[in-house]
């Protein structure tokens, strides 16, 4: 996919070159003592950024924190906050693949995509989705039917999107947001370094991962190789390969199968919950466990770290059917 309008932005954020995508009444936004406006497409990218730069900034995210960031349309209202936003930070077209249309239509002053900024500064920081065992969608004719020409956004070797589920990503992700707000501000350059190695350390305070000697990891969707790599967990299969998609009979025979034949955690989501699938899988695995990538309700980001942490531990709790 193309990314019609960034890789300009970019450079020009990276190179120093600012004001390019600045308009003539915010020439000098060195010189405000107000919170900088910084909008995000999703919660957790704005939680990552209240938490790291506090009263620095005046944070909002675009998308409420309740629907799949994979599959959202944007209400003019949403259009409107993003053009009078300073700085928009969002992850790039494989998370919110309705973004790049409206970013040409509605500029924010100054757009920071965090894959783009990583694959050019921190390229090691970034995973690609990996191939599960089980069969593809492709191979799998109810999944195939509802594939209705949508990009493959989870498939196997594409980098994986869910940036924010990493420590060191989170960081990551902080200290380039830092660097577009100290070439913005000068003036706030030490206040903003300052806030960036407290918020280092609050990460490297996180709770260690869980003992899940036994169990093997499901997870609905193909969302938590971040979270998984920073805990040194794996997790053995995912129920959909891509974010629209429902698995077929084929796939849930399988999964059923597997369950069976050893202890199973699964790992839901808010935003699935409710359904008939994840009903029917929770009560065929031995323990099921909610986590919420979006950050429902939490109101800092090392909170809703700790909390996926401790979902997990909860996958320990029951490590056979009872039934
Ligand atoms: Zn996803």
């Amino acid at each position: 996919m193309t990314l019609p309008r960034l890789p300009s932005l970019f450079g020009a954020v990276l190179s120093g070159a600012l004001g390019l995508s600045a308009p003539a009444t915010h020439a000098e936004p060195s010189e405000s003592a107000e919170p900088v406006a910084v909008l995000t497409s999703i919660k957790p990218l704005a939680l990552i950024v209240k938490e790291a730069f506090g009263p620095l900034v005046e944070v909002q995210s675009l998308l409420p924190p309740n629907v799949s960031p994979h599959s959202y349309a944007l209400k003019p209202s949403d259009i409107r906050q993003l053009a009078a936003s300073e700085l928009f930070v969002w992850i790039g077209p494989g998370m919110e693949s309705f973004m790049p249309a409206v970013l040409k239509k509605a500029p924010p002053q100054q757009t920071l995509a965090l894959i783009r900024v990583f694959e050019d500064h921190a390229p090691e920081l970034l995973l690609r989705y990996k191939a599960f065992g089980n069969p593809a969608h492709a191979h799998d004719d109810a999944d195939a039917e509802a594939d209705d020409g949508h990009e493959d956004d989870h498939a196997p070797g594409q980098v994986d999107s869910h940036l924010w589920l990493g420590r060191r990503q989170a960081l990551e992700s902080a200290q380039r947001i830092g660097d577009v707000l100290k070439q913005r501000h000068p003036h706030l350059t030490a206040k903003i370094d300052q806030r960036l190695s407290n918020f280092a350390e609050s990460l490297s305070g996180l709770p260690p991962a869980p003992d899940l000697a036994g169990v093997r990891l499901v997870s609905y969707h193909n969302g938590f190789a971040y979270l998984m790599n920073d805990l040194n967990l794996q997790v053995s299969e995912v129920v959909v390969t891509q974010s629209d998609l429902t698995p077929g009979a084929r796939h849930f025979g399988v999964l059923r199968d597997a369950f069976q034949r050893s202890p199973h955690c699964l790992i839901n989501e808010p935003q699935f919950g409710g359904s008939r699938l994840v009903d029917k899988l929770a009560t065929l695995a031995a323990q099921t466990v909610t986590l919420d990538p979006m950050g429902q309700d939490s109101t800092r980001y090392t909170e809703l770290y700790r909390g996926w942490v401790e979902a997990l531990g909860q996958c320990a709790v029951r490590t056979a059917p009872s039934t």
